[in-house]
């Protein structure tokens, strides 16, 4: 399936991807490096979530809101 139009919704900005898509993972042919990679990926992205959860002057409502 040719979908050249999704391709940028892949791209990570974290500091392990680095602007590469998702699928740089698959390209670590070392089981433990790959993990990591992935593993560094998931909590960089996990700790944005929650700074934007807990920027300054947002109200209990927008929180849940943001999930939404
Ligand atoms: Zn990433």
């Amino acid at each position: 399936m040719n979908a050249p139009d999704q391709a940028n919704y892949w791209q990570c900005e974290c500091d392990t991807c680095n602007g590469r898509g998702l699928g740089h993972f698959a390209l670590i042919e070392n089981h433990g490096k790959r993990t990591d990679a992935a593993f560094r990926h998931s909590f960089q992205r996990l700790l944005d979530v929650k700074e934007g959860l807990f920027r300054p002057g947002l109200t209990s409502a927008d929180r849940r809101n943001s999930w939404i």
